[in-house]
């Protein structure tokens, strides 16, 4: 697989985000590969990194003073071999080809582990949402789906939120694609449950998470009750990890934001979560607040140059990063295990680099990968599109019990294809190997197109 790596870092060198998913990828599916010749026959892999099609457009914006801005706004349709693209938004101001890319990659295995008929895609723009007002964000949405409308669609590729995307920006992203297209259709998930959304998929990745560790633990006959959890992030899949953890009878200590965290040795218990809720949902305010209304917590302002968080040093039982990618360093990782982390599932998409997934393979740490963990946010997004196209809406309860059996679907799913290919427990290669060949024999069925 060498020479794909060479063609990728010859044809986009820029691109490291890319490469480092795709070398993930290629050093777990060569036993996938040696058993399925025609895969490498029909250049499945090959197909599978170049994306269906890649769109990327201008957003000009007016803000409050009536200064004119243009972001880039991107959509990349990674695969559509089982089902319409599926896949978040990202506002954030880091966002670039190279890390909707990855994203989009990733989702596409995701998808096809959740059992349910998606395809896989991604998109954003590097707008920075912070410290704009609700009328800027509503603008920037509308001239985002002004240019996004033509390409999206119910069967065709269905967005959602992702980071700096939530309630409010797809309620804007709805309003304009309805207005652009005359028509009500289920084209965006995350949608408010007074128009269309689903019951629980505010909740789904976060809980998913839970549940996903949950059965990982089971194995040895144990569970959450009692375990102390390092929780990074305080967006929306980590207040529902957070919440699904004190729900199964864990502690959280820790929450963070992209200027620090805070620690609560006494535990972030169901009211602090609510205050949190309260203060990132609503006010938009920053984390440090938190320990200015729980003086016994404290707030650490992190340093992003440092090549560590200090977040990771705490003594704990389980970590779920739930904030951005490669936020766990080979050193935060050593610090993870010093402490008496044994489980580590990741909320967020691609957090541990590989030099942390290599330092916990080495001792044999629990390891919940994102494609499998995290899958829970974009199996309720299929559910909300089946109630969408049936014009009706499922309980809490019914969508709550099909979330928790698809993740310990996935689990399962990600223990037999390891066992399968002689990699036996390593969730990672069996997520990836699982994901490919539903892909992979999809594409086969459906000739070289
Ligand atoms: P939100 O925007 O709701 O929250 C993101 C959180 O992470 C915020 O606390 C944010 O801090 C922090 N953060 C963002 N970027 C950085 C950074 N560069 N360094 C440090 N902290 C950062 O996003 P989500 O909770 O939706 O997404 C979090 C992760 O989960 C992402 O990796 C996303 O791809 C993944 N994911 C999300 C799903 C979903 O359903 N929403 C589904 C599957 C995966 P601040 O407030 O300072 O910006």
């Amino acid at each position: 697989m060498e020479h794909i790596l060479a063609t990728i870092t010859r044809q986009d060198p820029e691109q490291w985000e890319f490469h480092q998913v795709i070398r993930e990828f290629l050093a777990t599916i060569a036993p996938v590969l040696d058993r399925r010749p025609s895969y490498r026959q029909q250049a499945i892999v090959e197909r599978m990194i170049e994306p269906e099609r890649t769109i990327l457009f201008r957003v000009p914006w007016m803000d409050d003073q009536g200064k004119v801005h243009v972001n880039r706004g991107f959509r990349v349709e990674m695969n559509s071999a089982i089902g319409p693209y599926k896949g978040g938004l990202r506002f954030h101001p880091t966002v670039n080809l190279s890390i909707i890319k990855f994203l989009a990659f990733e989702q596409v295995f995701k998808n096809s582990l959740t059992t349910l008929p998606m395809g896989g895609g991604k998109g954003g723009a590097d707008f920075d949402p912070k410290g704009r007002s609700d009328g800027e964000v509503m603008r920037f949405c509308q001239a985002f789906m002004a240019e996004l409308f033509r390409h999206i669609g119910e069967d065709t590729d269905v967005p959602a939120g992702d980071i700096g995307v939530g309630a409010r920006e797809i309620g804007y992203l709805f309003g304009m694609y309805k207005k652009l297209q005359n028509k009500f259709t289920g084209a965006l998930t995350g949608k408010g449950l007074g128009w269309g959304g689903s019951l629980i998929r505010p909740e789904a990745t976060g809980y998913g998470v839970v549940y996903f560790a949950a059965e990982m633990l089971g194995l040895s006959g144990e569970n959450l009750v009692g375990k102390r959890c390092l929780v990074s992030g305080s967006g929306n899949v980590a207040q529902f990890t957070a919440e699904k953890i004190l729900q199964l009878g864990g502690k959280v200590l820790t929450l963070s934001d992209s200027s620090g965290y805070i620690y609560d040795e006494e535990g972030i218990d169901s009211g602090k979560l609510d205050f949190i809720k309260e203060l990132k949902n609503i006010r938009r305010g920053r984390l440090g607040e938190y320990a200015q209304h729980y003086p016994r917590a404290s707030y650490v302002a992190v340093d992003p140059a440092l090549e560590y968080n200090p977040l990771w040093m705490y003594p704990a039982d389980c970590a779920m990063p739930a904030a951005t990618q490669n936020e766990i360093s080979g050193r935060d990782a050593r610090h993870l295990v010093e402490g008496g982390v044994r489980l580590v599932c990741e909320g967020a998409n691609m957090p541990s680099t590989p030099a942390a997934i290599e330092f916990f393979r080495e001792h044999r740490i629990l390891f919940g990968p994102s494609k499998a963990a995290n899958a829970g946010g974009v199996a309720v997004s299929g559910l909300e599109m089946a109630q969408d196209s049936m014009r009706m809406s499922w309980s809490r309860e019914v969508v709550d019990n099909r979330l928790r059996m698809i993740m310990q679907s996935i689990h399962r799913t990600c223990l037999e294809a390891a066992s399968t290919y002689g990699v036996a427990g390593d969730y990672l290669a069996g997520a990836n190997i699982a994901g490919f060949v539903k892909i992979a024999d999809a594409m086969l069925d459906q000739g070289l197109v």
